[in-house]
């Protein structure tokens, strides 16, 4: 049988604003700002989310969780994912690897990317070592360089037997 290999990207942008938590990679970062959003505002899991979503060509995030539905607000981005790989399990298809990166001016992401990776990995049921998780600022430029917001990317590559 025809192995099928299919890709995906996504990506995400939130505000951040002083006093929020703020959730990355489903891990809480200690931090003044956090970010703004309809759900726990984590752009990490959005984009990874939107990747899968693509790569199976079943639209996006905002398609399937709206951010104008009560039964969403303030919700743990780690179900929505969960919910995803019930999406992609039930067409057939399983995790080749995940590829990403987080755009953040502060604090330093690099020391939170091992919890991140072990927290993602336990959520989607997929080893470690098919999540990879990078992280850059913009060398104070634009919004994520002026710390106005965050944003990050996804690739990824979904097999189905
Ligand atoms: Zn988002």
């Amino acid at each position: 049988m025809k192995l099928k290999i299919r890709t995906g990207f996504g990506y995400d942008v939130h505000q951040l604003q002083e006093g929020l938590d703020f959730w990355l990679g489903g891990i809480k970062i200690p931090h003044t700002h956090g970010a703004l959003g309809h759900s726990d505002a984590d752009v990490l899991i959005h984009v990874i989310c939107d990747a899968l979503l693509g790569a199976a060509n079943m639209r996006d995030i905002g398609y399937h969780f709206s951010d104008r539905d009560p039964q969403y607000k303030g919700i743990d981005s780690k179900i929505l994912l969960k919910e995803v790989m019930h999406l992609l399990s039930r067409e057939g298809y399983e995790i080749g690897n995940i590829d990403s990166t987080i755009c953040l001016q502060e604090p330093k992401v690099n020391p939170h990317i091992p919890a991140m990776k072990k927290c993602l990995a336990e959520v989607m049921g997929i080893p470690e070592h098919d999540i990879s998780i990078k992280a850059t600022t913009t060398e104070h430029l634009g919004f994520v360089g002026k710390k106005e917001g965050v944003a990050a990317f996804a690739t990824v590559l979904i097999v189905k037997q």
